[in-house]
């Protein structure tokens, strides 16, 4: 059954009618996850039309929203206030719980993921009632901030932003031994730092953004159209298809790619700056490692293909996150890298990225949860050093498991 509740009562009625039927019950986001996180095969509700701004104060930088509202529709809501994220992913597709849930990240060493920046929130629990979760007791806020949908259904969030501010981009190509060589001094030196290499190549599209005051100098919307929709999807998505049709010429077609990176700069308002349209259909695995390990990370990825002659059409792309301490974020504890391995759309992806895991496990990484891997809850609870922390606050929201599914089975183990 599929329910899409208006209001926080609407979505406790959701939770009971489950409760009475003896059924599980998963919030569902936009959809955007790579892994079956949000599936069911008993209820699901969808928080879509709890979708608005509910209040954004420019004095105390906090802003309640509903869980509903898409990171896009955010952006220009809180801009108006004169607010923003502090920091995003490179889309703006996903509902805010929805990249809460999952620790959404974006990049730069001084910012953390997007579920840093909550600062209370509301869960309708197992038996329909509300939980305010805040500061007041952290453990709970540590525990629900990066909840993977176990815990309840968010029914509002209280965000900590900043003032609105202008981001200038710059992406340009560089050699990449030349990034790897400079990791610490590229990740220091800019605000936010990431690079994309495509297997079968060293040079790397290296991506630096600066905040600034500085008022906006849009594109025109012609001029995004043809650099990011016509030149970057389409051009992508036609290397990506010849090389589906014959593998043998992959390496030529990626050497080709990256003989094609040019210098762009862009300068707007940072929530349009930092997402990115993707049309160009593929999916996705994401480990976060210790950052001093991202440039071994790198290299043992590009040789396994290289090695392997593994048929990759898609780049990594490598970010820089800062620590935060919720019990289950791939960043808890620790500053670190994410390295995120893609594989085009209907081309077999499991072979590298299994091979791809094996690195990342032996430089002690954590999967994004959103995302592509083949861990359970026995071998990732050595990982996480709150992971107890995290199941006895489960066991006290959700002792019946109303909120588990098929994933949460694999990766969290029954609530015990
Ligand atoms: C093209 C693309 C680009 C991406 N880029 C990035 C990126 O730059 N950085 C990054 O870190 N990730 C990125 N992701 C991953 C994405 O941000 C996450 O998978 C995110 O969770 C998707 O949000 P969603 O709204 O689609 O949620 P869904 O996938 O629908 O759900 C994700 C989780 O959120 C839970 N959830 C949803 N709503 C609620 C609620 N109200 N209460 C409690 N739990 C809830 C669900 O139960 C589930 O566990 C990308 C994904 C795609 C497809």
């Amino acid at each position: 059954m599929f329910e899409e509740p208006a209001s926080e009562a609407e979505l406790q009625d959701a939770v009971l009618r489950a409760a009475e039927a003896g059924q599980r019950i998963r919030p569902a986001g936009s959809g955007h996850s790579f892994s079956d996180i949000a599936l069911s095969d008993e209820r699901m509700v969808s928080l879509r039309r709890m979708d608005g701004l509910i209040e954004a104060d420019r004095e105390s930088l906090r802003a309640r929203v509903q869980p509903g509202i898409t990171l896009n529709e955010l952006g220009p809501a809180l801009a108006e206030h004169g607010l923003a994220m502090e920091n995003l992913g490179d889309i703006d597709a996903q509902v805010v719980a929805g990249a809460v849930a999952t620790g959404t990240h974006g990049t730069g060493i001084e910012f953390k993921n997007i579920s840093a920046q909550v600062d209370a929130m509301r869960l309708v629990v197992g038996d329909g009632s509300v939980v305010e979760v805040d500061g007041s007791d952290a453990g709970l806020l540590r525990a629900a901030r990066v909840s993977v949908g176990a815990l309840g259904v968010i029914s509002e969030l209280t965000l900590r932003c900043v003032p609105l501010f202008t981001l200038v981009r710059t992406d340009e190509p560089r050699p990449l031994a030349d990034v790897l060589e400079d990791w610490d001094g590229l990740a220091e030196r800019n605000h936010h730092f990431e690079f994309f290499v495509f297997p079968y190549t060293d040079t790397a599209l290296l991506r630096t953004c600066e905040r600034t005051s500085d008022p906006p100098e849009p594109l025109s919307a012609r001029d995004v159209w043809i650099k990011d929709v016509l030149l970057e999807n389409a051009g992508l998505g036609a290397a990506c298809r010849l090389g589906r049709a014959r593998p043998s010429l992959i390496p030529r077609i990626n050497r080709g790619i990256a003989r094609s990176f040019g210098r762009e700069v862009r300068k707007d308002y940072a929530y349009s700056v930092f997402a990115n349209q993707r049309s160009v259909r593929f999916t996705e695995m994401e480990y976060s490692v210790p950052r001093a390990a991202g440039p071994e990370a790198v290299r043992r990825v590009l040789d396994l293909v290289k090695r392997r002659e593994l048929p990759i059409t898609f780049p990594l792309e490598v970010r820089v996150v800062a620590q935060d301490d919720s019990f289950l974020s791939p960043a808890g504890g620790r500053d670190c890298a994410y390295i995120a391995v893609h594989q085009f759309a209907g081309m077999e992806f499991e072979t590298y990225m299994r091979a791809v895991e094996g690195i990342m496990r032996s430089l002690d990484g954590r999967p994004h949860w959103g995302k592509r891997h083949y861990r359970t809850a026995a071998d990732l609870a050595p990982a996480y050093p709150g992971w107890d922390d995290f199941q006895q606050v489960r066991a006290r929201l959700d002792p019946g498991g109303r909120f588990s599914n098929d994933f949460t089975d694999r990766v969290l183990g029954p609530v015990s």
